[in-house]
């Protein structure tokens, strides 16, 4: 039983002031980043500069081929399945959705209908009904009069995740969209991004008036018609054609209007959807299983069982934030900025494995996440001139006094340009700290001498002013003293 969250969830009409309640489910697409296609052995890449170069006899439906299902598909979406959480199948079957499209060859698509390879499972709190595997159609464009198709990627693996009807909101739909593209990153079975149309989602949408009932699981029929959007190519655009969409249809009911079940797309210039064909149901498409392919029990292929799939399966994002949580103490935006970019990931995990305290973990953090991303964006340099053993000597001198902030952030901009060794740089530049008490006193007692008004109102109890004489201090060393050992040392003086 799936219980519907009554209080929060409702949008109000602007014209009437009576309560909606949204209902959203998702359709994702994604593109398997696999060696081959689906179902023969071309190349699966759909971005092949010359069109047409990637497609055999098979992906071109000539007669008398025969489809062989590609392994690493079925894994891909197997290891979907037990990330989420998911029931995986035992059963595997491909069914034949029949259409026609100038960009299928064969008139119908090979897909799953009645025995997905997943069912149920969750993903960012959003119930999940179903994944299953199919072949991607062909990509055409459209010159003048002319339509040109492009068959690369008819054929390219694709799997599709459907949700239940439990999102109320945009944000909600957005960050599931999200979620799932880092699980697939993550796992490396997808590129997922939406600019390049790796990944596909479909916003179903609609309005009820109703909020207060408890759905059963299946039964929508409580629920108002929904609209199908399409054509979302951003998480902005996912969002803002949702808002967009329950807006529409409340305005609609309240005008009289029926809604009905179609399919819409996106308009980008005018930021609004807009009808492009009534909704087909499956009856249409007279699906049946496809007889070229042999049925087959998952659990008796080696390759499919759990226990090897998981062998392959590595940290899961919601694993690595606690990790990253727990053993670092890592806020979330920093924890969340290693998640999205894997390059800085792998150079901030190697570091903490030969850092030890909390305060280590955070400083390499943030030198990797703002200093060294800020020399990416301002400087010529190399990233990969970086190595575990400069950050980790970096933060070392640091925790001992050798380097100030700003010395650290000079070296590593050495590094960026040139590589080289973190001690090395910072003893041959002189941006090793002035630590020498005796050598500062002597410069700190010159500073009191020339300061006698402040040092009077200090002692008088104007505790603030040891900043000043800290100040003064590293103007006078030119930042290469170690402001707490200065610091130490005045209070000293001054006492
Ligand atoms: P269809 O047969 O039109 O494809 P499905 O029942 O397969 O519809 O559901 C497709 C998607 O639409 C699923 O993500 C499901 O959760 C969602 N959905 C179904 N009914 C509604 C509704 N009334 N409002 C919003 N989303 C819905
Ligand atoms: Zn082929
Ligand atoms: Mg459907």
């Amino acid at each position: 039983m799936t219980e519907k969250k009554l209080d929060e969830n409702f949008v109000i009409s602007e014209k009437t002031g009576k309560k909606y309640f949204p209902t959203i489910g998702l359709e994702i697409h994604a593109e398997l980043d696999t060696k081959s296609k689906m179902f023969c052995s071309c190349e699966n890449n759909p971005f092949a500069s010359e069109p047409n170069t990637n497609i055999c006899e098979v992906c071109m439906a000539h007669p008398g081929t025969l489809p062989v299902v590609n392994k690493e598909a079925v894994k891909s979406v197997l290891k979907v399945s037990i990330a989420i959480n998911g029931d995986m199948a035992d059963f595997s079957e491909f069914d034949r959705k029949n259409y026609f499209y100038p960009d299928i060859p064969k008139a119908y698509q090979i897909s799953q209908f009645k025995y997905p390879l997943n069912s149920n499972g969750e993903l960012a709190g959003v119930k999940i009904t179903r994944i299953h595997l199919e072949e991607d159609t062909a990509s055409s464009s459209h010159k003048g009069d002319i339509s040109l198709v492009d068959f690369n990627r008819a054929g390219v693996p694709l799997m599709e995740l459907v949700t239940e009807p439990v999102i109320y909101n945009a944000d909600t739909a957005m960050n599931f969209g999200k979620e799932l593209q880092l699980l697939l990153r993550t796992l490396g079975v997808s590129h997922a991004n939406l600019e390049k149309g790796e990944m596909r989602i479909e916003a179903n949408v609609s309005v009820s008036e109703d909020g207060n009932f408890e759905m059963l699981e299946g039964d929508f029929s409580k629920l108002g018609v929904k609209t199908e959007v399409k054509n979302l190519n951003s998480f902005k655009i996912v969002g803002a054609a949702i808002d967009f969409e329950i807006k529409r249809q409340i305005k609609a009911l309240e005008s009289g209007e029926e809604i009905v079940q179609e399919t819409r797309g996106w308009d980008e210039n005018k930021s609004a959807t807009f009808s492009q064909r009534k909704k087909e149901n499956s009856d249409d498409y007279r699906y049946f299983p496809d007889p070229d392919i042999p049925k087959y029990k998952i659990s008796k292929i080696e390759e499919f069982s759990e226990e090897n799939l998981k062998k392959e399966i590595p940290e899961l994002p919601w694993e690595k934030r606690e990790r990253y949580q727990n053993d670092f103490g890592l806020n979330l935006d920093q924890i969340e900025f290693f998640l999205q970019n894997p390059k800085y990931d792998n150079l901030f995990s190697n570091t903490t494995k030969s850092l030890k305290e909390e305060k280590s973990f955070k400083l390499a953090s943030n030198y990797i996440s703002t200093v060294i991303t800020g020399l990416e964006k301002n400087e010529e340099g190399e990233f990969s001139n970086f190595t575990e053993n400069n950050i980790v000597d970096l933060i070392n001198m640091i925790n001992e006094g050798e380097l100030s902030s700003r010395g650290a952030k000079d070296v590593l901009g050495i590094i960026f340009k040139e590589k080289g060794n973190t001690k090395k740089i910072a003893q041959e530049k002189g941006f090793i700290q002035k630590s020498d008490p005796e050598e500062m006193k002597k410069i700190l007692e010159k500073i009191l001498e020339e300061n006698p008004t402040q040092v009077e109102s200090y002692k008088k109890g104007e505790e603030k002013l040891l900043q000043f004489f800290v100040g003064q201090g590293m103007k006078a060393t030119q930042g290469s003293a170690n402001p707490g050992l200065l610091a130490k040392l005045l209070k000293e003086l001054l006492s």
